[in-house]
């Protein structure tokens, strides 16, 4: 009997690159685990900008990886439209520094073969009125926006339906060595409380700025060499902008702002750490102050809207010596052969926009080791939901929502509206809600069908997950008003018990509202009411 626990191929790491991999080469026909100490995406990827690179940024000092970007941006778009938003970007100069820069800025774009057109400042205010009106020169490229989170659990999901096995919350602590070979890891199951094993032919250690743990057994002459960087970002309520705009010069700090949703995202900054530190990342008041001060150069008005949360995550940028911003944005593949060890291999570096690429890599490499013969199908195939743009009327008429909720949908599900919409009709007829889907989320208009398709595809373990899936929570009450209502569903739906809910629910908010906790016992009074909320409303199974 084959050994359940034996696979072709172990992977580490739940972000966009371990996901990724784990999609790759499950459609190879390789029998794949990935392992995830949090939940899927919670690292770097759900940490970012999630801008889809068009490779601008990086032409004056690092080419290699801007037309890496290009081209794979340009497959993104292809393979997952559902949940990519192609809404164009400027780069613009504000000073007379930027200006010149503008010069080499389009050489390099020409060398790197990334598209770029100047552009006259009074067309570019026209589409763009709360920009910096003394604009001087702007230039457009091909930017976008990616739903990270969606960009993960896609994979995640396509890996799963050609047979891998994903394992989130379950941290892999040690290697498992057969002489200098490694077979396998050694994984602590936090849901479960408990030890486990699995084996392997091939172990992919994708853990992103968290690299360096897995080799700490290992006695190596050249061990890696990661510097992670510290990026903070602002999350603003309102969507200000319709394009991405970058400020045209070298890249520097706070010099980008990302339409995301119903909001924009400024970023960023780039403060080395240690790995001790990764796993508590927090910008400081004088980090947001810095950030909103270079934000003004952009947009001016930018201090006179609300900040709805900031949050930091850590570069896996390969370690220069220098200052983290000249550091490369290319990846490396380390395969450990040449240090004596069979069996495993790292990648690390690179962005969101080249993990399919970095994937495909990874993934020739294992199939070379392994003796087999299959090519990379990843640039072709689209993502499950991404077989067709849906348009948003699609989903007014088949979920029975309004225009705003359905523009959120259109970025969310594809093609999945059709199963959605079968859901919809159930809760349509258990609630009374005048023939529309119950709203789960009011910020963020999410509705229950949605949380109900997440809860049985999307691999949704506790109920801080939904948030991730759906974007429940993200908007300007930050779950206020619909933490008490997932706990609900999820009562209704699982045989937890309710202090299992409310330990789950506490831990959400602990992380939703991190941010709040320079206020003194805010937190707590918020953890407060939303329990009482729950006890009050779900345990008693009204409907609210
Ligand atoms: C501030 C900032 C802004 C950025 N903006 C952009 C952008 O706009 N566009 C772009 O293309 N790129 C951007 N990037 C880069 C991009 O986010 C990363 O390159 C990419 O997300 C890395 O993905 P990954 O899967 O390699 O790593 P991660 O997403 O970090 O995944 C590694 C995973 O490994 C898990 N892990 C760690 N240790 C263990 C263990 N022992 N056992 C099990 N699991 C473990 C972690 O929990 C994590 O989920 C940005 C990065 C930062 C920091």
């Amino acid at each position: 009997m084959a050994n359940k626990n034996k696979f072709d191929c172990i992977i580490v790491g739940g972000g966009a690159t371990g996901a990724g991999i784990a999609r790759d080469l499950s459609l190879r026909g390789l029998s794949v685990l990935l392992l995830e100490k949090n939940d899927l995406s919670e690292g770097t990827t759900g940490r970012c900008h999630a801008m889809l690179h068009s490779g601008g940024r990086y032409v004056y000092k690092d080419k290699i990886a801007a037309t890496e970007c290009a081209i794979e941006s340009e497959i993104l778009l292809k393979i997952a439209p559902h949940i990519t938003e192609m809404c164009g970007g400027f780069f613009i100069a504000v000073d007379e520094e930027d200006v010149e820069y503008g010069d080499i800025f389009e050489k390099s774009c020409r060398e790197a073969e990334v598209f770029c057109e100047e552009l006259n400042p009074q067309e570019f205010l026209a589409q763009e009125p709360k920009c910096n009106s003394e604009v001087k020169r702007v230039f457009r490229v091909n930017d976008g926006y990616i739903d990270p989170f969606l960009l993960t659990y896609y994979n995640a999901y396509d890996a799963k339906l050609n047979g891998a096995k994903i394992k989130t919350y379950s941290k892999v602590e040690n290697l498992l060595l057969k002489g200098s070979d490694i077979v396998g890891v050694e994984y602590y199951d936090k849901l479960k409380n408990a030890t486990k094993e699995a084996y392997s032919d091939m172990l992919i250690n994708a853990t992103g700025p968290w690299a360096q743990y897995l080799e700490k057994d290992l006695e190596l002459e050249r061990p890696l060499q990661i510097s992670p960087t510290m990026g903070s970002l602002l999350v603003i309520q309102n969507r200000l902008v319709d394009h991405l705009i970058n400020r045209l010069r070298k890249p520097g700090d706070g010099d980008i702002f990302v339409p995301s949703h119903q909001s924009v995202i400024l970023g960023t900054t780039s403060i080395p750490k240690n790995y001790e530190e990764l796993d508590h990342l927090l910008a400081d008041r004088e980090e947001i102050e810095y950030l909103l001060d270079l934000g003004e150069y952009l947009i001016p008005s930018i201090r006179e809207y609300n900040l709805l949360r900031f949050y930091s995550g850590a570069r896996p940028l390969v370690a220069s010596g220098g200052s983290p911003r000249e550091a490369s944005r290319k990846f490396e593949v380390i395969d450990y052969e040449e240090e004596g060890y069979s069996g495993f291999i790292t990648i690390f570096g690179g962005k969101l926009t080249t993990y399919r690429l970095m994937a495909e890599k990874v993934s020739d490499l294992i199939c070379e080791k392994l003796g087999i013969v299959k090519d990379c199908t990843t640039a072709g195939k689209t993502l499950p939901g991404g077989e067709r743009k849906v348009p948003m009327k699609t989903f007014k008429e088949k979920l029975h929502v309004e225009g705003k909720t359905a523009f959120d949908m259109q970025y969310k599900w594809g093609t999945f509206y059709n199963e959605i919409s079968e859901l919809c009709q159930t809760c349509i007829e258990s609630y009374n809600t005048s023939g529309k889907p119950r709203m789960i989320c009011e910020c963020e208009h999410v509705t229950e069908p949605e949380i109900s398709w997440v809860k049985e595809n999307l691999h949704v373990k506790v109920i801080d997950d939904y948030r991730r899936r759906t974007r429940q929570a993200m908007g300007p009450c930050q779950g206020q008003f619909c933490y008490y209502k997932i706990c609900d569903l999820e009562s209704k739906w699982t045989n937890k018990t309710h202090n299992q809910i409310i330990d789950e629910l506490t831990a959400a908010l602990k992380k939703r509202w991190k941010t709040e906790s320079h206020g003194g016992d805010f937190i707590k009074k918020q953890i407060k009411l939303s329990k009482y909320l729950y006890l009050l409303g779900g345990n008693l199974n009204e409907r609210f």
